[in-house]
């Protein structure tokens, strides 16, 4: 019984994007989640039915939004963006800490540029395990193994371990539908990349047990209004389930979960129930923040809270000597 319940549960991986603006973080995510749409229409057809109108279609309505996932063989791969900046209220380690890998993305062109340094070395700090993207290698006068080095070094100097300083690249053409090993030897299709991910990104770890959910972020619903944020940690959420709030500054609180949704493709989806290593969206709770845990009604505990704190300034004002 057991058996046959694992193998119907989906392979997942969840991976932070990293990229500076306009690198084509966008592109590359949209291209990827059509890839996945397009390969498992063509194992159910027996033929790879690559429509220009979908593409058409498709293409300039997609915006990236916080969370989206990729299906790729029997694996679901969340990818998570990360905010473009530094800051100092966790927000960054919050978003990370969802995650096991992360996809940085580079410019063949620009390289990379100093406003991904913060995030790139939270990622790796807390033990991320890195794929480098260096996108855009049509452009004439790209420079892509420049641009290698360049984020080898960057790497070496937020003192990556020597596991993430061995990490793999992709070169390619986000816009151009392809990644490969090597940039001159262009494909046909994003592949490689999503290989890699499956490849060398760990799985996220599958806790049993009650259930705890850090809420790490908020989405929001005109009809359902705010809705909690986060990585299953251990156990499973269910629809309708009663259960606690351990709200950060230590106080209970007895609720109910009204649905619980995961993230698949571009949209929210409702789901009977999500399990540990998921990324999660519950909806319904009345009160609650980010930094709170979702846990069990009877028993709860709650997760080490992430600290949010204000951004501070201090000065120092003396007599002039
Ligand atoms: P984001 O800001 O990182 O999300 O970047 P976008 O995906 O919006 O891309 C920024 C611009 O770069 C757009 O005009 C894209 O069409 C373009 N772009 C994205 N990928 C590529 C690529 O592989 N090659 C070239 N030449 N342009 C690209």
């Amino acid at each position: 019984m057991r058996v046959n319940i694992l193998k119907f549960m989906q392979k997942l991986r969840n991976i932070a994007i990293i990229a500076h603006v306009d690198h084509g973080k966008t592109t590359l995510v949209d291209k990827m989640i059509m890839a996945g749409n397009l390969l498992r229409e063509a194992s159910k057809t027996g033929e790879l039915v690559l429509d220009n109108n979908d593409l058409e279609r498709e293409r300039g309505i997609t915006i990236l939004s916080k969370n989206v996932s990729v299906i790729y063989k029997d694996y679901k791969i969340n990818i998570i963006d990360t905010p473009g900046h530094a800051d100092f209220g966790g927000e960054v380690e919050r978003v990370l800490n969802m995650c096991d890998g992360v996809l940085l993305l580079v410019d063949a062109f620009e390289g990379t540029m100093p406003q991904t340094r913060f995030v790139l070395q939270k990622a790796l700090q807390i033990g991320l395990k890195p794929i480098v993207v260096v996108n855009k290698v049509d452009k004439p006068n790209c420079r892509p193994e420049e641009v290698y080095e360049m984020v080898f070094d960057l790497m070496f100097s937020l003192e990556a371990t020597e596991e993430q300083l061995d990490f793999p690249v992709l070169y390619g053409s986000a816009k151009n539908n392809w990644m490969s090993k090597d940039w001159r030897n262009q494909t046909d299709n994003l592949i490689p990349l999503l290989d890699a991910i499956i490849e060398h990104i760990p799985a996220p770890e599958k806790l049993e047990g009650t259930p705890q959910m850090l809420i790490t972020s908020l989405d929001y619903s005109p009809y359902t209004g705010r809705i909690a944020v986060g990585r299953v940690h251990r156990g499973t959420l269910k629809k309708g389930m009663n259960i606690t709030i351990a709200h950060r500054d230590g106080t209970m609180e007895k609720t109910k979960i009204k649905e619980v949704h995961t993230f698949e493709g571009m949209a929210r989806q409702e789901a009977e129930s999500v399990s540990s290593g998921d990324i999660c969206a519950v909806v319904g709770l009345e009160r609650f923040e980010i930094g709170d845990t979702i846990c069990d009604f009877e028993a709860p505990e709650a997760l080490p809270t992430i600290a949010i704190d204000e951004p501070t300034m201090s000065m120092l004002f003396t007599i002039n000597d």
